[in-house]
C-alpha cells in the first residue's frame, strides 16, 4: 500500500507514529511544510521538516514534542552573553547540530529535498520525508498593536507573541511561484491513498495545499483526514487564531467543510463531536476517539483513517 501523508509538526509528526506503527508494511511518502521555516543566526531551521525527522527517529523531546531529547542550551547562553538573540526562539546544542549541517548542504547548492533525505540517512525516520518545495515559502502574518499595522514572520507571531495579537491575514510568501520539490507529484500520483493528519489547516496543511500542483493532484485521490480540532478548539497550539484569521471558525465541521468535498473524501472527528457526526455534503464523517495519548492510541486512529479511506475506494 502506497501512502502520502502532507504534515505541519507535531500534530503531524504524532500521527505518523501511529500510521507507521499500524501499517509497517506500507510506503509512506510525507509531504512537510516548510512554510514555517526561518533564517536565524546564519543559519536555515525548518521546525516541522525536523519535527517529523526527530519524531519518527526517535530523537525528539517526548513531553515538548519539538526539539531533541537530552538537550543542553550552552550555545544558546553564549549567544546571549554577545547580547546576540532572538532570545524567544530556543534552539539546544543538539538541534543547532542538524541547522548546521542543512545550511552547509545549502550553501553548497544542495536543494533542500536532498539536504533532508542527507539528514534522514541518520534518523532512518521509515518513510520518505519530502519537503513540499525545494523553493523558498515562508508564512507571514499581518498583525495591527502599538508599532502599527505590519507584517511578521509565523514564528515571530507565533513564539514571541503566542498568536496573542490577533491576525488580520495570513499568507504563505513565495507560494504562488514555487514549484513541488522533486518527487511530490510523483508520489501523489501514485499513491492509493492520501491522509491528512490532525496538522495546523491553515499554517500547516493550508501552506502546503498553496503550492501550484499539490492541492489537484491531492484532490484527485482517496483522502480521509483526522481533525485536529476536538470540542470546539485544538487540542494543543493556538490554530483557533489562525483559523479565525482566514474566517473559519474553529469546529471539527468547519474544518472539513473549509478543506472542501473536491479535496476531502473522509473526515474523522472525536467523539466529542459526535453531535454534529453525520455526512457534511460529499465527506463521509466518522465519530472516534482523537487523541493521540500514546503510540497505540495513535495507531488506532490511523487505522481507522486507512479503513475509512478503504471503504469509500471500494
Ligand atoms: P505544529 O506545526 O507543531 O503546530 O504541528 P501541526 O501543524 O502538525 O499540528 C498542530 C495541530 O495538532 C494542532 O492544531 C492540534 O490541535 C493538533 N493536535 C495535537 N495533538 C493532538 C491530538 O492528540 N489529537 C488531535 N486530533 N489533534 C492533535
Ligand atoms: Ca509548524
Amino acid at each position: 500500500m502506497r501512502i502520502v501523508a502532507l504534515a505541519g509538526g507535531i500534530g503531524g509528526a504524532r500521527f505518523l507514529r501511529g500510521l507507521r506503527h499500524t501499517a509497517p508494511e506500507a510506503d509512506i511518502t510525507v509531504i512537510g511544510n516548510t512554510g514555517d521555516d526561518i533564517s536565524l543566526f546564519g543559519l536555515r531551521i525548518c521546525p516541522d521538516l525536523d519535527t517529523v525527522m526527530y519524531t519518527l527517529g526517535g530523537g525528539i523531546n517526548e513531553e515538548q514534542g519539538w526539539g531533541r531529547a537530552d538537550e543542553t542550551f550552552t550555545l544558546r547562553e553564549e549567544l546571549a552573553a554577545y547580547e546576540v538573540g532572538p532570545a524567544w526562539f530556543t534552539l539546544g546544542d543538539r538541534d543547532f547540530a542538524t541547522h548546521i549541517v542543512r545550511t552547509q548542504m545549502l550553501d553548497a547548492g544542495y536543494p533542500l529535498s536532498a539536504v533532508t533525505e542527507a539528514l534522514c540517512d541518520r534518523w532512518r525516520p521509515g518513510v520518505r520525508l519530502l519537503p513540499m518545495t525545494d523553493d523558498r515559502v515562508e508564512t507571514h502574518v499581518v498583525i495591527e498593536d502599538d508599532e502599527g499595522k505590519r507584517a511578521v514572520h509565523f514564528q515571530e507571531w507565533w513564539v514571541r507573541l503566542h498568536a496573542g495579537t490577533p491576525a488580520r491575514s495570513i499568507a504563505a510568501v513565495g507560494a504562488d511561484d514555487a514549484k513541488p520539490a522533486p518527487g511530490v507529484l510523483e508520489a501523489i500520483e501514485a499513491a492509493d491513498l492520501v491522509v491528512l493528519p490532525p496538522s495546523n489547516p491553515v499554517v500547516s496543511i493550508g501552506t502546503i495545499l498553496a503550492v501550484p500542483g499539490i492541492r489537484a493532484a491531492v484532490a484527485a485521490k482517496t483522502v480521509v483526514g483526522v481533525s485536529p480540532i476536538i470540542g470546539g478548539a485544538p487540542v494543543r497550539g493556538m490554530a483557533d487564531a489562525c483559523l479565525t484569521a482566514i474566517g473559519v471558525e474553529t469546529s471539527a465541521r468547519a474544518v472539513a467543510a473549509h478543506y472542501g468535498p473536491d479535496l476531502l473524501d473522509g473526515w474523522l472527528v472525536d467523539t466529542a463531536d459526535d453531535g454534529t457526526a453525520g455526512d457534511l455534503d460529499g465527506i463521509a464523517v466518522r465519530a472516534r476517539p482523537l487523541l493521540m495519548t500514546d503510540v497505540e492510541a495513535t495507531a488506532d486512529i490511523a487505522r481507522a483513517a486507512l479503513d475509512l479511506a478503504e471503504e469509500l475506494r471500494a
